[in-house]
C-alpha cells in the first residue's frame, strides 16, 4: 500500500450534518455509544469516485470515533449481474484507497436463511402474501403518481395458504416469474415504494457464492434494511435515492421487531465531463469505447489509478466536496487539481520531448579520432519544491532532441522559444542559438536544427548576465529511452453528458478525440526500467505515470493532468 499521511492529507475532518448527527447520538448514549458503518457495493461493475466519496465518509466516520467500525458489506442479491471478479476489485480498491475493513467482510447472501426466516415471520403475521399477477400485471396495478393503485386479486389470501405456497417457491414447484412474495402494506399509498412491493422472486440462476442452493432471490429493497439490521450498523449512511424507500425499510425493521439502524441521506457525487452510473459505464466498456473498466479515461477508481492519480488526491477531493442534502456537479477541474497538487509535492522532475525534432550543436565536440562523442553527465535537481529530493545526472551530447513546437521558423509575438537567428536557454545544460534550418525537400516540413551553444554556459546560466526569453526541456539523442505516451482528454465533450437532442442518448457526445497516442517519444535514459505506477512530472508538460503494459524495452506513460490549473483560476477568479 502506498504511504498515507502526506500533508495535506491530515486535515481535520469539517462538521458536516451526517457527523452532527453522529455527535448527538453519542451525547444521549444512543446504540451504547456504538459507531458502526458500511459500505455496501453491489458487486455488478467496478467502483468509481462517487463510491470513493462514500467509502471515504463511512469509514472516516468509523475512524474518527473511538472504537467505531466500518464493514465492508457486498450487497449481492442480484445473481444475475454480479461476479466474482467485481468483488475482487472492490475489494482493491477499497484497499487502495486507505481503509481497512479488518474482518468486517460480509456479504447479504449469507443472510438469505435469516431473510427467508424473517419472511415467513412477516407471512405468518400476516404482513405479506404470494401474489400470482405477472410482473406486467404488478405494474399495471400500481398506480401512478396522481392515481392510486388497486389491490391485487390475491391480497386477501390466508395466512396458511400463503406459508405453503412460499415454501413451495423456495422447493422449486414454481416456473420462474410465475409467483412472489409481497409486503401487504398500502395500494394507496403516495410513496409507490409502500404499494406492496416484492419481496421475493422466483429465479433460477447461479449466483457467485450460493450456487445453486437458491431458486427464489430477495429484492434488494427486502435485504438491504435488514442487512444493516443483522450487522448491528448503527447509522447507515446512503444516498438521495433512497429517502423514499426508507418508510419501507422502517417499515420492515418495525413489523419485525428487529435493531432499527438509522438511515441518513446525503447527495451523491457527479462530476462534469463525465457518467458516473455503473450501468454505463458497464456500457462504454462492453461497447468498446474504452479499453477496460480500468481505462484510464474513465472515473473508475482503477482507471484513476491507472492514470497516475493517488490515494491521498482522491481522498482530499471528497474531503473538499463535503457532504450535503442537495444533489449538485462538482467541476472535474477540481479533481485535477487535487492530483496536481499532489504530485507538485512529490513527482519527480525529469525531461521527455513527446515530439521531438532533431538539434544538432555544430560546435560540441565531436566524434574525437574515431571515438565516441563526448558526453557530459550535467546535474539537475529532482524537485525545486523538495530539495530533499536531491538531484540526477542526465547525459549531454552532440545530438539532441526538443519539442517540435518549441522552434518557429517565423515566430509569432510572445513566441519566446527557438527561432533561426535566436538564442535560448536548455534546462540544466547550456545557451544554444539556431543557426541553421534543414528542411525535408519535398514536403517543407523542418526536420533537422543546427544550433551553437555557448560553453561559458553550463548548467544554463550565463555569466556576462545575457538574459534569454525561453528555457526550452530536452534529452540527448544518443541516450534517450523511446517511449509511448498516451494523452487523455475528457471522456465527453459536454460538460454534461446527458445534453443531448431527443432521442439520442449520452454516448453522442462521446469525444473522438480523448485519447492520443503518441508512439516516438523520447524520455531521458534515468527512466530505464521505471516500475509500472511510477509517477514523474516531464518538465513543462505535466504529471505522467508508467502505465501497467510497460515492459522494461517498451515503456509507456498515462499523462495523468497537464500543468495548467484551471481550477486555481477559478478560485482567484472575482466572485
Ligand atoms: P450506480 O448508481 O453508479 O450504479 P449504485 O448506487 O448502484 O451506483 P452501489 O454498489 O449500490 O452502487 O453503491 C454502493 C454505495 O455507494 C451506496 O451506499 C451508494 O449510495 C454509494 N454511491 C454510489 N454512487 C455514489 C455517488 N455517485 N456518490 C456518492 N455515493 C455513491
Ligand atoms: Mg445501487
Amino acid at each position: 500500500m502506498e504511504s498515507s499521511n502526506t500533508p495535506g492529507d491530515n486535515r481535520k475532518p469539517v462538521a458536516d450534518f451526517i457527523r452532527n448527527i453522529i455527535a448527538q447520538d453519542l451525547k444521549v448514549n444512543k446504540n451504547d455509544s456504538r459507531v458502526v458503518t458500511r459500505f455496501p457495493p453491489e458487486p455488478n461493475g467496478y467502483l468509481h469516485i462517487g463510491h470513493a466519496k462514500s467509502i471515504c465518509l463511512n469509514f472516516s466516520i468509523a475512524l474518527e470515533n473511538k472504537g467505531g467500525i466500518c464493514h465492508l458489506r457486498f450487497d449481492d442479491t442480484n445473481p444475475i449481474k454480479e461476479e466474482q471478479e467485481y468483488i475482487d476489485a472492490i475489494k482493491e480498491d477499497v484497499r487502495w484507497l486507505g481503509f481497512d475493513w479488518g474482518e468486517h467482510e460480509y456479504y447479504a447472501s449469507d443472510y438469505f436463511e435469516k431473510l427467508y426466516e424473517y419472511a415467513v415471520q412477516l407471512i405468518k403475521d400476516g404482513y405479506a402474501y404470494v401474489c400470482d399477477l405477472s410482473a406486467e400485471e404488478i405494474r399495471g396495478y400500481r398506480g401512478t403518481l396522481t392515481k392510486p393503485g388497486k389491490n391485487s386479486p390475491y391480497r386477501t389470501r390466508l395466512v396458511e395458504e400463503n406459508l405453503d405456497l412460499f415454501e413451495r417457491m423456495r422447493a422449486g414447484e414454481f416456473e420462474d416469474g410465475s409467483r412472489v412474495l409481497r409486503a401487504k402494506i398500502d395500494m394507496a399509498s403516495p410513496n409507490l415504494n409502500m404499494r406492496d412491493p416484492v419481496m421475493y422472486r422466483i429465479l433460477r440462476a447461479q449466483h457467485h457464492r450460493t450456487g445453486n442452493k437458491w431458486c427464489i432471490y430477495p429484492t434488494y429493497d427486502f435485504t438491504h434494511g435488514q442487512s444493516d439490521s443483522i450487522e448491528g450498523i448503527t447509522h447507515s449512511i446512503c444516498t438521495l435515492e433512497f429517502e423514499d424507500h426508507r418508510p419501507l425499510y422502517d417499515w420492515f425493521l418495525d413489523r419485525l421487531n428487529i435493531h432499527h439502524p438509522q438511515q441518513i441521506e446525503f447527495a451523491r457525487l457527479e462530476l462534469t465531463y463525465t457518467v458516473m452510473s455503473k450501468r454505463k459505464l458497464l456500457e462504454l466498456v462492453e461497447e468498446g469505447h474504452v479499453s477496460r473498466w480500468d481505462d484510464p479515461r474513465l472515473p473508475t477508481i482503477s482507471g484513476l489509478r491507472r492514470r497516475g492519480y493517488t490515494p491521498e488526491a482522491i481522498r482530499n477531493f471528497c474531503d473538499r466536496i463535503g457532504v450535503a442534502k442537495s444533489n449538485s456537479v462538482v467541476d472535474i477541474a477540481l479533481l485535477e487539481h487535487c492530483i496536481r497538487e499532489d504530485l507538485n509535492r512529490r513527482a519527480p522532475r525529469v525531461m521527455a520531448v513527446l515530439r521531438p525534432l532533431r538539434v544538432v550543436i555544430d560546435n560540441y565536440p565531436a566524434d574525437r579520432a574515431g571515438l565516441a562523442d563526448q558526453v557530459e553527465e550535467l546535474d539537475a535537481e529532482n524537485n525545486p519544491e523538495d530539495p530533499g529530493m536531491g538531484s540526477r545526472k542526465v547525459p549531454f551530447s552532440r545530438v539532441i532532441y526538443i519539442e517540435q513546437e518549441d522552434f518557429r521558423e517565423d515566430p509569432p509575438k510572445k513566441f519566446y522559444r527557438l527561432a533561426p537567428g535566436r538564442e535560448v536557454r536548455l534546462k540544466h545544460a547550456y545557451y544554444i542559438k539556431c543557426v541553421r534550418v534543414v528542411k525535408d525537400e519535398q514536403t517543407g516540413e523542418v526536420v533537422e536544427l543546427h544550433c551553437t551553444y555557448d560553453p561559458q554556459t553550463r548548467g544554463g546560466w550565463s555569466s556576462d548576465g545575457r538574459k534569454v526569453m525561453g528555457t526550452l526541456h530536452w534529452v540527448s539523442a544518443a541516450h534517450a529511452l523511446e517511449a509511448e505516451v498516451r494523452s487523455y482528454d475528457h471522456l465527453f465533450l459536454k460538460a454534461n453528458p446527458e445534453d443531448t437532442k431527443e432521442g439520442v442518448d449520452y454516448k453522442a457526445n462521446l469525444n473522438p478525440a480523448s485519447l492520443e497516442k503518441l508512439t516516438s517519444c523520447r524520455v531521458e535514459p534515468g527512466l530505464a526500467g521505471a516500475a509500472p505506477g511510477s509517477r514523474y512530472q516531464f518538465l513543462r508538460q505535466g504529471y505522467f505515470c508508467v502505465d501497467p503494459d510497460s515492459s522494461e524495452g517498451a515503456l509507456i506513460f498515462n499523462r495523468t493532468v497537464g500543468l495548467r490549473d484551471s481550477w486555481a483560476k477559478i478560485e482567484k477568479a472575482p466572485k
